[in-house]
Parts: structure tokens; sequence; C-alpha cells
């Protein structure tokens, strides 16, 4: 079934078929790379079958009671072998269920994908492949090498570097491969480039051809040594080079000194922790990796809404129209205020006539989307900022909504209550401590830069590793969204090396890259 707007919103036995494998590509490493065939497989199969190369993530669409199931190499352990793998495959097939088979890549360029569909169709199991950008491309493309180019290269050549050059009864013809006119794509080559590099020089290719070798091709660790067929070997060695890796060799190869860019992005290289709850992390992990980051989501802490239904909260949605103003102070509390409402059987027409504040642009783009548009924003994202724009809103007297989290500063309400208005505190949410896993604390130990967007995050993540033993990061620069955020973290002991002059994602953003260059200078 060709993959079409609608059929992904299907559910999940129209877009995979019981009794039916599927040889799925995933790409080379960058999520971003999975096709869409690809993740609306995942999201539908009962079964996948998976390999080591899949991109971070790649399962996380999977249904909860989908099996999934590691059939790859494992160090130590005994691995399933080919022969095992097909009759798996059948085996699950022949119990009626979907089952996808993800290989890194694509599955019919060195995925033993073609051995997979011939055991399948040998017995009659009915299948279908999903191709995948192959690492071969992609890696060279991401370090800045077109594997085909219409003045250095017309054809081009996948070939596995598996085999041993020296032996006799190598399977590749390297005399041929010498000759080949175009560019040579070397997979799983790495630990014998020093024979393939002599054994194409010594059949005739000139040990002057540039070459490139991608190890980690399209991740955030991406790494790219280039050099001569004299010489690769050599540096590819000294530089500790290690599978997986892609080797171009050809002309091709020196383009990367004219169109490399992934490696060019502002952040690449460096590893960023972002502390925000989970829920909220995804806009600025997305925006760091955007940027080249490496991201480690440590979330110390977790948002967790107030039930809204029959209490305090659904007694504040009912009388809405009582107030004259209502202030917002966080993305989340702008959320749940209108879901309350929704839920109250109202909309956006129940904050008519009521003067509405959001503490700052993050939260206004939250109100804006849901038809809300805010009356006062100030442009600094903290209550002091709230508080001086509605200095001139005429409050005493007036009932004033304040709506937030449970665990807040109570700047704004005491300074309004000073003011002369009736004010009232709703607590949307509670913000609690989530403990940090030991993958995070080890992915964490390695971070360049450790962002926080709030005081609350400062405490979490302190708290979190003290609770664990571990100290804050060695090497990590902090970098604060603004100055409550910044005084919590030298209460706590840390260094602020990085402020934002604006207090929302983008000012963080800009501070952190202006950190970056400075440290760095072209
Ligand atoms: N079917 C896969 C290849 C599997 S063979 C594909 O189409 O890409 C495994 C080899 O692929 C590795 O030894 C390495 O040479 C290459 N490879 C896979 N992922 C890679 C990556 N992210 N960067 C560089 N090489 C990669």
């Amino acid at each position: 079934m060709p993959s079409t707007v609608s059929s992904m919103t299907v559910g999940h036995l129209d877009a995979a078929e019981a009794g039916k494998v599927y040889l799925v590509g995933a790409g080379p490493g960058d999520p971003g790379l999975m096709t869409r065939r690809a993740l609306e497989l995942i999201a539908a199969a009962d079964a996948i079958l998976y390999d080591r190369l899949i991109p971070a993530g790649a399962l996380d669409g999977a249904r909860p009671e989908a099996e999934l199931r590691y059939v790859g190499k494992r160090p130590g352990a005994p691995s399933l072998t080919q022969e095992e793998i097909n009759a798996l495959l059948i085996e699950q097939a022949r119990t009626g269920r979907s089952t996808v088979r993800l290989k890194g890549g694509d599955p019919f360029v060195f995925g033993r994908g073609g051995e997979e569909a011939q055991a399948l169709a040998g017995v009659g199991v009915p299948f279908e492949v999903v191709p995948g950008v192959t690492s071969g491309v992609a890696a060279p493309a991401y370090a800045g090498v077109a594997v085909t180019h219409r003045d250095d290269a017309s054809a081009v050549a996948l070939v596995t570097g598996h085999e041993d050059p020296t032996k006799p009864e190598s399977v590749l013809d390297w005399e041929a491969l010498a000759a080949f006119p175009g560019t040579l794509v070397l997979y799983m080559g790495v630990g014998r480039l020093a024979q393939i590099a002599e054994r194409l020089v010594a059949s005739g290719r000139s040990a002057e051809e540039p070459v490139a070798v991608v190890e980690r091709g399209t991740l955030p660790r991406q790494r790219t040594v280039s050099g001569r067929l004299s010489d690769i070997a050599r540096r590819v060695q000294e530089a500790g080079v290690r599978a997986p890796a892609i080797t171009v060799v050809g002309p091709v190869a020196r383009l990367r000194e004219e169109i490399a860019w992934f490696e060019r992005r502002p952040l690449f290289g460096l590893t960023v922790a972002v502390t925000r709850a989970r829920a909220q992390a995804s806009g600025l992990s997305s925006r760091l990796r955007a940027l080249g980051a490496e991201v480690v989501e440590a979330p110390a802490i977790r948002i967790v809404p107030r039930p809204s239904g029959g209490g305090e909260i659904a007694a504040a949605a009912d009388r809405i129209g009582e107030y004259a103003l209502v202030c917002v102070t966080s993305p989340n509390g702008a959320e749940l205020l209108l879901e309350a409402l929704a839920a109250a059987g109202r909309d956006a027409r129940a904050l008519a006539g009521i003067t509405v504040a959001a503490i700052g642009p993050g939260t206004a783009r939250v109100l804006s989307a849901r038809g809300v548009n805010p009356d006062v924003v100030p442009e600094r994202s903290i209550a002091e900022a709230l508080v001086e724009a509605l200095a001139d809103l005429e409050v005493e007297g007036r009932k004033v909504l304040v709506a937030r989290a449970a665990e807040a500063r109570d700047l704004l309400p005491d300074a309004l209550s000073e003011r002369g208005a009736r004010v009232e505190v709703l607590a949307l949410y509670d913000t609690l401590p989530e403990p940090l896993g030991p993958e995070t604390l080890t992915a964490l130990a390695a971070a360049d830069y450790v962002t926080f967007t709030a005081s609350s995050t400062v405490d979490h993540l302190t708290r979190a590793l003290d609770a664990a033993g571990a100290p804050f990061p060695a090497r990590a620069r902090v970098v604060s969204i603004g100055p409550v955020t910044s005084a919590t973290a030298r209460e706590r002991g840390l260094e602020v090396a990085v402020e934002a002059d604006r207090h929302d994602i983008d000012g963080l953003l800009d501070a952190l890259q202006a950190d970056v260059r400075e440290l760095s200078p072209p």
C-alpha cells in the first residue's frame, strides 16, 4: 500500500497487514532520515525485529503492546544466525502478526535483506520492502561529499570492505575495482583499510587518489578523516576511527573542503543538557539538535496536571467571567487553563472582556494558538516585568486570577494584592522531582553546557544529582534563561557562564551560541 496522508491516519491494521513481513530500512542514523512509510509501519506493527544500527528513538512510535526484539550481534552473547532470523520471521508471519524487520540504512544494501526476502518468498509468506537511505550515500553527503559529480564521477560502486583483499578466495575483483571509472564507496572496511588501500594502489589506482572516511555519519558525533590512498590508513588509525564508518575513494572526496556543512553548524560537536520536564523539553531539544548539538535530556522534573473535574479548577473555569484580570505565568499554565475552560464546556469567548496577561512570549504563543491574544505581554518573562507591565491597570477592589504552578514565587499575587486587588491563585499543576537514571547520569557527565529554563529546573537537577551522589558535570558551562534562574543557580553553588538577555528559548539559544563563538573564534 502506498504511503498517503490518509493512510497515515487510519488504524494500525490498515497500515500493516496481519501475517505480512516488512523489510524496512531505518536509514543511516539521523532519525530525520527515516522514511514516512518506515514510521507508519513501526507504529502499526505487532512485532519488530531490529538490528544494532538503527536510529536512536526509532522504536519510540511502536505500539505499547508490540513485541520488540533485538536480533543483532551482542558482544559476548550468542547472536542469532541468519537462518534463525529467517525462521523467526516466517514463524511471526504464520502466527498472523504484522512484522517489521528493521535494519540500518537500506535493507538491500549489505543488509542481508535479499536473503530474508528469498526465505519468505520460498515458503510463500507475503512481504514488502521499504527502502531506506543508505549510509554509503548519506554519510558522505553529511560530510560534504557528493558520490557522483558531473566533473569528477559519473559512476559509483558500493563495495563491501569486509573481505580480506589479500586472501586469494576474495570474491571481489580488486583489479576491476581499481580500474573502476568512478567513486568507490566502501562499507564495513575501517578495520581493513590498510590492506584495501594497498591493494587498490598495487592494482593501478593512483596513490594520490583522495579518500574520506566518515565515522558515525549523520549522527551528532560524526567525524571525517581525509587523506589519500597512500596515507589514509595511517590517518584513520591515528584518529582512532572505528565502525561504523564509510570510506569514499575518488576525486569527489575533496569536495568536502568546499561543501562540508553538517560539521560546520554552530553547536556541532557539543553536548548540551536540557533540564526541563520531558513534556516541555522537545521544543528546546529539537532547536539545539538543528544547530548541531548532541542533546542530553535530563528532566529532573515532571509536570503533573491537577485534576480539573469538580474541584477548584472547575470552579474557577465556571466563574471565569467574574475576573477583571487573568494572569497566566507559564506555557503549561496557559495550556491547562484553556483545557479547564474546555472541560467546563467553554471556549475562548469566555475570556471576552477580561484583561488577559501572559508572563512572556512563550506563554503568549500558547494562548494565541488557542485563539486568545493576551492584552499584556512583557518582553522579559519574569514576574517583576509582568508586575511592571500591569502598573497602569486599575485593579483596586477587582477580582484577579493568577493561573500557575502550585510551587511558584508569590511576587505577582503579592504585588497585586498590595494594590487592592482580590487575588485568587489557581494551582493548575505540580512540578515533581524525577530521579535521573544511570544512562542519563552518564550522558550528563559529558555535557559541555547545561541549560536551565527556570529556577525549578536548577533546584530539581541539583537535588537529583545529590540524591544520585553524582557531581555537577565537570566541564559543563551553565546557561541560564534569566536573572532569577541565575540567582537560584548561584545559591546552589553553580557558576553561571551564560545568561540570556531575552528570557525565552530564542534568547537562551542566542546567548549559548554567542558563548560558543567567543570560546572558539573562527
Ligand atoms: N544496510 C546498511 C549497511 C549495513 S552494513 C546501509 O544501507 O547503510 C554496516 C556498515 O554500514 C557499517 O560497517 C558501515 O560501513 C556502514 N554504516 C552504517 N551506518 C553508518 C553510519 N551512520 N556512518 C557510517 N557508516 C555507516
